[in-house]
């Protein structure tokens, strides 16, 4: 089977370490050895978070634990808040109808920040309504992507955190491709849930979502206890399982491989440190950044939101982005991503998680870019 430079955003090329650690022989998800690695993986998570919240870790990609974040907080009918400005938070709504929600969207330009002070406008319109009129449903949470990876826009989840706790609203964020990427630091912003994945900024190969929750999350979803939500994706059980059974703090069998890869993963990183962590990917995309404009492209997002974990770039008329993908790809053994739905043939979208951060894989891109444009005439 071909390897190739993964250059996208997620899945990403893991370390050798990290690798070898999935090929470990297999354990039971119980037990003392095993109690011993989880609980160094969640204490270690917690450090990436920045949290005392709970942290699970729920086999499945981000957006089952969404799904459960969204379902487990808020019962059918009830209406959440969700700033919409990409394919990952059009998914979100998606995710929270599903579940029976209204949903209040307030739009945004893709390519575009989430601006705090429009949410403003938009939840106040929505209270003054709710008071005039007594059979409204009545907003009871804000959901948010952090970092719009379709994008590449990085939201101002401070100041949005700020807008939502002035409406007393828990905030639930979809941090798939944001933690571990940049500073994200969940107690000291206030964030009730907060979701990512294995497979992404934490370089590590797919398989486990990890969502925090917060005492007050913790509430609403024992409020909902009898909802008539389906069993896996109800945190409920999740909460029953941590209570009742220490020796199998959730309630289904865990993927030990993809943990332990996991805790290989979280060692290397802590042991970097999460500053330096971050700074990998601010010196990948600024080299990529870079070196894209000397050849003559132009970013899709402006400095100042442009998240250093993906580079989205706008297409050049004389470069199709589908024969810069395949050309890379051929020639360079390099994988990027185009641009999704609408941004179809308008953007194309450069990865820096995993082994992307890395010099060799920045360089190779764009030398791979260079050969392209000489190839074609274009300089
Ligand atoms: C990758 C991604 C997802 C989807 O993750 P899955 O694991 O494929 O479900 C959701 N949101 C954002 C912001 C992402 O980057």
């Amino acid at each position: 089977m071909k390897h190739y430079k993964l250059m996208i955003p997620g899945p990403v090329d893991v370390e050798d370490e990290v690798l070898a650690a999935m090929s470990s022989a297999s354990m039971p998800h119980y037990g003392a050895d095993w109690l011993e690695i989880y609980h160094d993986v969640i204490a270690m998570l917690k450090q990436v978070f920045q949290t005392e919240n709970d942290v699970l870790l729920m086999p499945g990609p981000g957006s089952a634990a969404l799904d459960a974040a969204l379902g487990s907080l808020l019962a059918p009918g009830e209406l959440v808040c969700i700033p919409v400005s990409g394919f990952f938070s059009r998914r979100l709504v998606k995710i929270a109808n599903a579940n029976g929600l209204h949903v209040l969207p307030v739009d945004f330009a893709q390519g575009q920040p989430v601006e705090p002070e429009t949410l403003r406008q938009r939840m106040a319109e929505q209270r003054e309504m709710e008071r005039r009129s007594g059979n409204q449903p009545r907003l009871r949470a804000l959901a948010m992507v952090h970092h719009e990876t379709s994008t590449g826009v990085l939201n101002p989840l401070p100041e949005i955190v700020a807008v939502a706790r002035e409406f007393d609203l828990p905030i639930i964020v979809d941090a798939v491709s944001s933690m571990g990427g940049v500073p994200l630091p969940v107690d000291e912003w206030g964030i009730d849930v907060c979701v990512t994945v294995a497979n992404k900024c934490l370089a590590t190969p797919p398989g486990v979502a990890i969502l925090s929750v917060s005492p007050r999350a913790w509430e609403m979803i024992a409020a909902q206890e009898n909802s008539g939500r389906g069993w896996y994706l109800n945190l409920s059980t999740w909460r029953y399982y941590m209570d009742n059974w220490a020796w199998h703090p959730y309630p289904i069998t865990l993927p030990t491989n993809n943990i332990i890869a996991l805790q290989v993963s979280l060692k290397r990183i802590l042991a970097e440190g999460l500053e330096a962590h971050y700074a990998s990917y601010v010196r990948a995309s600024s080299l990529v950044r870079q070196g894209l404009r000397d050849m003559g492209f132009e970013m899709f997002v402006a400095d100042e939101w442009a998240c250093p974990v993906v580079s989205a770039v706008r297409a050049r008329p004389d470069v199709p982005t589908g024969e810069l993908h395949d050309f890379l790809r051929d020639e360079h053994g390099i994988l990027i991503a185009g641009g999704l739905e609408d941004l179809h043939g308008i953007i194309f979208r450069v990865g820096h998680m995993g082994k992307a951060a890395s010099q060799e894989y920045s360089l190779a891109f764009l030398q791979g870019v260079e050969d392209f444009l000489r190839r074609r005439g274009l300089i």
